[in-house]
Formats: structure tokens, sequence, C-alpha cells
């Protein structure tokens, strides 16, 4: 199972680098967050339209109005986009408004019934689609999704590895369990795996060195929420970034390249 980015038919040189809010939350903010990151060289954009909270009564994304709004800025700064889906309507939404890349995102994971009908909502699709792994440190469930597309014909299938729920890790919102990812990738050598440091952190300030050990671990990329305005985000405002502090951080990562004339 599994096709790397060179077959997927993606020039864009490793590693791959989505980035964007956690939500998208007003057009202006969506515009100047994306303005900010095309200018440190993202070409592609995250961005939440729903979002799946742990308790209810928290923020749960503005919705399809979203769209418009992502389809201008795709228009205006020549982007793709990248969006969480968690049910059939959603995917055809998203379809119906050209988004690029679709996730699945870890509380949908840990559902095979969710799972199987969105992936019965692709039959027949060619869009880019990654499967988040779930909340719990459950492999097998993670394969599990990941077969269910592959199943429904999806040729474009990747992994992100966003961390693992924990009870008393002080460091991490989730641990990240690096062994599991680790197997994945030993189970499925092509199959693309990208880290979001972003939600195994919970927290800025770890983001780099969790970014770092991902790529020394020869992960196919990485996905990361940064905002124009952190402190302000509607959710997930203490481990996003502005634009500038990314573009610094991606700057700074040592990006594993083999040379065969040292080795
Ligand atoms: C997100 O990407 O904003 C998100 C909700 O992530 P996860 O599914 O990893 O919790
Ligand atoms: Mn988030």
């Amino acid at each position: 199972m599994g096709k790397s980015f060179e077959a997927w038919g993606w020039s864009e040189k490793h590693p791959l680098i989505i980035a964007g809010p956690c939500s998208v939350e007003t057009p202006e903010q969506l515009d100047e967050t994306v303005a900010a990151l095309v200018k440190q060289g993202v070409k592609i954009i995250r961005g939440g339209v729903w979002k799946p909270r742990t308790r209810p009564g928290s923020f749960e994304g503005v919705g399809a109005i979203a769209l418009p709004w992502i389809q201008e800025v795709k228009k205006k700064y020549g982007v793709k986009f990248a969006i969480e889906v968690a049910n059939p309507n959603h995917v055809k939404q998203a379809l119906d408004a050209d988004i690029d890349i679709l996730w699945i995102g870890a509380r949908s994971t840990v559902n095979p019934f969710t799972v199987q009908e969105i992936a019965d909502s692709l039959k027949g699709v060619d869009i880019p689609i990654f499967v988040k792994n779930p909340v719990n440190p459950d492999l097998a469930l993670w394969i599990g999704a990941l077969e269910r597309l592959d199943q429904a014909g999806l040729k474009r299938i990747g992994a992100i590895h966003r961390g693992f729920s924990n009870f008393n890790d002080t460091t991490y919102r989730n641990s990240p369990m690096w062994q599991l990812p680790i197997e994945l990738k030993t189970k499925f050598p092509e199959l693309p795996l990208i880290n979001d440091p972003s939600h195994i952190c919970g927290r800025r300030d770890l983001l780099f060195d969790v970014a770092q050990m991902a790529l020394d671990l020869d992960f196919d990329g990485l996905i990361i929420e940064s905002h124009r305005d952190p402190d302000h985000a509607w959710s997930d405002a203490a481990q996003q970034v502005t634009p500038g502090v990314l573009g610094d951080m991606l700057h700074r990562l040592k990006i594993r390249t083999i040379n065969p004339e040292n080795s």
C-alpha cells in the first residue's frame, strides 16, 4: 500500500511542507496569513473548516462559509489547500469547492464506520488524502483506515503522525511515541509519512525539536499550524506560530540529504 510523493506526480521538493491556521476564522485572517506564508515559500496551506473539538462549547469551525474564502486565496496566491473532512457531506462540499487535499482527523480515524463512509464517498475520485493517526496508540487502527482508502481505489494516500493521547505526559499534548510511525514506515516504505509537531507539542517552544526529530527519522514532510496572530487564534492558540517564526524555523531545520559521493 502507498505510493511515494514522486509517484503522486508532485514536483515539490522534499520535505513536503503544509502550513496554515488551525482554523479558518475570517476572510481577513485567512488572506493575511496566507499572504505571509507564501512570502516564506509555503505552497500548500492548511486550514480547518469543520473542527472536531474534544469538549462541546468551544469553537467548532466556521463551516462551509469558509469554502469561498479558500477559493479566493487559492486563486489570488496560487496555493494548494488542505482541509479536514469527517463525513461524506464534508467530502462533497470540499470537492465542489475544488479543495486540493483532504485529511482525516485523529478523532475520525478511530471510527471504522466513519472512515469507511468517507472512503465510499471518494470512490472514483483522484484526490490526495492523508490519515492522521488515531488518538490512541493503535497502529492497526491507523493502518486499517489507510487500507479502507486504498481499497476504495484512492491512489494518493499519506499518513500524518500527530501523537497519541496520554494521561500523564507533562511535556507533550500528545506523546510522539515515535516507534509507531517508524513501524508504519517499515511496513509501508513507499507510503508518504509527514509529521504534525503542532498537535504533538501543544506549545510553540517545542516545535523545532519535534520537527527536527521527524526529519532526522526521514519523514517525508511536516504539517505545521501558523496564524497571523497566534495568541488570539480561535483554536489551538498556544501551539501556533506566526508565518515569520515558521519561516525562520524552516530555515534552521537540518534536512537530511543523501550524498552518494560521501557515503
Ligand atoms: C487539527 O489539525 O487542527 C486537528 C484537529 O488535529 P487532530 O485531528 O490531529 O487533533
Ligand atoms: Mn489544531
